[in-house]
């Protein structure tokens, strides 16, 4: 139950304010922010190398060329953008981040109708570090019922690494992290 209240707030503050703050270009994170912004940057990245570990175990993603990777719309969120300037990337992927689900759809549309970042035969072709935590975040239908017990703990507890990541972000951005950008 506080997970999921978790990320119904995350999704409020992503969406209301967030989002529609970076979308005008009119803001952007203030550089002292990034050393506060840092820690939860790495707790996500412990959680991302977690993840790399038990996917990599099970890659079910080599044999499918359907499912979750297919639609024609983008994954990154406001909280990956975050995580990318944190990260340093100075070719952040052309400003298309949508809050999944609402509205993605709309955006960075691909024609084919499979994300452009699939490989046949290996899966995604994102390295973690800047992969949509969407998608180290979910599961499919077939892993979620040959997962055992010990799996589900541990994706569980990688899920919960990344909400929490992403709860610092936002409170670091909503109390001073953000500033007017200059025009
Ligand atoms: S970014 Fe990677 S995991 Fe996510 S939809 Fe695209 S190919 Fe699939």
């Amino acid at each position: 139950m506080r997970d999921r209240l978790r990320r119904l707030w995350l999704r409020l503050v992503a969406y209301g304010a967030l989002e529609p703050r970076f979308r005008s270009g009119r803001w952007r994170i203030r550089a002292e922010a990034l050393p506060r912004l840092r820690p939860y940057w790495e707790r996500q990245q412990a959680a991302y190398e977690k993840a790399r570990r038990l996917f990599e175990e099970v890659n079910y993603c080599r044999e499918c060329t359907l499912g979750c990777c297919s639609g024609a719309f983008n994954r990154f969120t406001v909280y990956d953008h975050v995580s990318h300037v944190v990260a340093g990337l100075t070719a952040a992927p052309p400003w298309s981040y949508c809050l999944h689900p609402f509205a993605s759809y709309r955006c960075n549309r691909v024609d084919d109708g499979l994300c452009p970042f699939f490989v046949p035969g290996k899966g995604c072709g994102l390295p973690y570090e800047v992969r949509p935590a969407t998608c180290v975040w979910w599961i499919c239908a077939r892993m979620q019922k040959e997962f055992d017990a010990t799996r589900l703990r541990e994706l569980a507890a990688i899920r919960r690494m990344i909400d929490e990541a992403h709860t610092g972000y936002a409170r670091v951005l909503l109390i001073g992290g953000m500033e007017r950008a200059p025009r």
